[in-house]
């Protein structure tokens, strides 16, 4: 495994954005049989024998078209179906974070392209009026866009950038460094992560990475390198993984935040992970590739 390794990062599809205010393409490619569409009722999936299902076009309800783009000589889309509208049984129907967390099959292997049908699905769902005026909005750009029929107001989907960090503090690279995670109260016995938090307006990173930490931690933070990045459309957000050098180790932990927060040598996490005592983020996840660069080896963790 080399690092920084971030899979949901990974197998991006062409987004044809200049393709999407062709409507003579689009409405070719649309009756095209080999298209491909990800329905999705309000902002939800349905998993067919336990995977996510493409299907044809010839086969989609009526319903909001979106246009993902190309990938591997297919033409992808997603249809934003009312539940009302929706075929099947309510229950039927699950969250992004449902499928991630039961491991759907193509959910990972296709996550640009669900995430991207899934983000605009979340986008659409939230704005149904003018922010500006309160009238009716009308598609475009193949569902790129929401303009007001009353002011003219385009909208354009949002992303909601947020920092999830490692701070270190000692000798690069010695057995005295350490690292910070934190855990909420909420959380399984001995799980730990990397503290995160919202860039506020008029913040860089490096500057929303100090404060957070600061505020949840109590701890200074100077440098801070950027590390690598993760859509997360919860519904909206943008992980930037960033590794921060403490200035000193006092920890002034904020309760309300975090139930706590602690310093790790390398040696206590590889114990922590062995004998089950710490549970550190597995998987997909950014903050699973920020432990363990850190770490310099993958480490077994159980969520
Ligand atoms: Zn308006």
């Amino acid at each position: 495994m080399s690092f920084p390794h971030i899979d949901l990062a990974a197998n991006a599809h062409d987004r044809a954005g200049v393709r999407r205010y062709d409507e003579q393409w689009l409405a070719d490619t649309w009756a095209d049989p080999s298209s491909r569409v990800l329905v999705i009722s309000g902002t939800r999936l349905r998993p067919i024998d336990g995977r996510v299902e493409w299907v044809r076009t010839a086969d989609v309800p009526a319903g909001r078209r979106i246009l993902l783009g190309e990938r591997n000589g297919v033409t992808w889309w997603a249809c934003l179906v009312d539940p009302v509208d929706a075929p099947g049984e309510r229950g039927e129907w699950i969250g992004l974070r449902q499928a991630m967390m039961g491991s759907m099959a193509g959910v990972f292997e296709d996550s640009p392209l669900v995430f991207h049908a899934v983000g605009l699905a979340e986008w659409h769902h939230a704005h149904r009026h003018c922010p500006r005026c309160g009238a009716q909005l009308e598609v475009r750009a193949a569902g790129h866009e929401l303009v007001c029929v009353g002011c003219g107001k385009a909208q354009f989907p949002r992303t909601d950038p947020a920092v999830i960090m490692t701070v270190t503090h000692g000798e690069p690279g010695s057995p005295d460094e350490v690292c910070l995670l934190g855990r909420q109260a909420s959380w399984p016995t001995g799980r730990y992560s990397t503290l995160a938090g919202f860039v506020e307006p008029g913040e860089t990173l490096e500057d929303a990475v100090r404060r957070e930490v600061w505020e949840e931690a109590g701890v200074r933070v100077g440098p801070v390198d950027y590390f690598g990045n993760q859509p997360w459309p919860f519904p909206a957000s943008l992980m930037l993984g960033l590794v921060g050098r403490a200035e000193a180790r006092e920890l002034d932990v904020d309760h309300d935040e975090l139930e706590d927060a602690r310093w790790f040598t390398r040696a206590e996490l590889r114990a922590g992970a062995a004998d089950g005592s710490i549970v550190v983020p597995s998987g997909i996840s950014i903050s699973s590739a920020l432990v363990q660069s850190w770490l310099g080896e993958p480490l077994a963790g159980t969520w």
